[in-house]
């Protein structure tokens, strides 16, 4: 697909996602992606989307590690 930031050309690329479920933050490994070769920018469909909310949801991820995650105020 053509990005719509860019115009720039968009590949199918496995990424790893960054997905909040009910205030949870989960990192998910392999998610399906169009990905612009120019910019960056993700495109994910609805359907993929869809999918891992579910599967969280059903409690159905394996989990592969857990971090800490620190929310910091942006330095002086
Ligand atoms: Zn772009």
């Amino acid at each position: 697909m053509i990005c719509e930031f860019c115009g720039g050309k968009t590949i199918k690329k496995k990424v790893r996602k960054v997905h909040w479920l009910q205030r949870q933050l989960y990192i998910v490994d392999d998610v399906e992606a169009e990905v612009c070769q120019e910019c960056g920018e993700r495109y994910y469909h609805a359907t993929t989307l869809d999918a891992i909310d579910h599967a969280l949801a059903a409690g159905r991820q394996v989990v592969k590690e857990r971090l800490q995650v620190q929310v910091v105020g942006m330095p002086a």
